[in-house]
């Protein structure tokens, strides 16, 4: 159920029914010379759209910015981490006033995790613990490596927007042939600064990603997110 599609009178029959919310929470930034600054918002809202269909959730409409300062000096609108924590926050106490007290966060942005990770203490911090708030982020329900605007990301990208340039796709940094020290050095430097590191924005390589691809991973991801997510229906008292 799209809650922004609904009238009141709807939306309150539903909340009635022990609902649960789920938010996606994406970002605006760089994602190379081929896919659009929406990429993370745009993914996490298909995919948020697919699981709340499956499981019946109360679709929220979706944050579309995150925490994306490690792009400067490449485009990206972005607001701190207390203040999306700050914005998810209130948001989790709305719902409960409306008697929605199952909620579920999905984050389509690495960045966003450190808001993300006390999310719940503070609510409770609000309202007691009578809401229960789960954090998923998608990458974590496919058995690829996540990648920034690579052959995952543009994969997935082809499958569900028409706006993706495969003829400006490029190469950036390639991570399969590094050890993983350098690869976690790499990592933590381009959490602070992405050009840095990447030089073109592009973590991976795009120039072989496929719509065939796109939709095998997000089917997957879909998949393993259902099951997940179904404990909020049933595991819970
Ligand atoms: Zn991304």
């Amino acid at each position: 159920m799209i809650v922004r599609d609904l009238v009141n009178t709807d939306i309150l029959k539903l909340t009635k029914r022990r609902s649960v919310a789920l938010i996606p929470v994406g970002s605006i930034e760089q994602h190379g010379p081929h896919l659009p600054v929406s990429t993370d918002s745009d993914i996490v809202s298909y995919i948020a759209r697919q699981v709340s269909e499956k499981n019946g959730f109360l679709l929220l409409p979706t944050l579309q910015y995150g925490v994306s300062f490690e792009h400067h000096p490449f485009f990206n609108l972005s607001v701190s981490s207390p203040t999306l924590e700050k914005i998810l926050v209130e948001l989790c106490v709305s719902l409960s006033k409306n008697h929605v007290d199952r909620v579920i966060i999905l984050n389509g942005h690495h960045g966003n995790l450190d808001a993300l990770k006390k999310l719940s203490g503070r609510v409770s911090k609000k309202i007691g613990v009578r809401q229960h708030i789960i954090v998923y982020s998608y990458w974590h329900f496919m058995k690829r490596v996540f990648d920034h605007a690579g052959f995952v990301e543009t994969s997935i990208m082809l499958a569900i927007s028409d706006k993706v340039l495969m003829n400006k796709a490029e190469k950036g940094l390639i991570p399969d042939s590094l050890s993983k020290s350098k690869l976690n050095r790499l990592s933590k430097k381009a959490n602070k600064s992405f050009i840095s590191v990447t030089k073109n924005g592009v973590w991976g390589d795009p120039t072989r990603a496929t719509r065939k691809d796109g939709k095998a991973i997000l089917n997957e991801i879909i998949s393993n997110l259902v099951k997940e997510s179904q404990t909020c229906l049933t595991g819970i008292g």
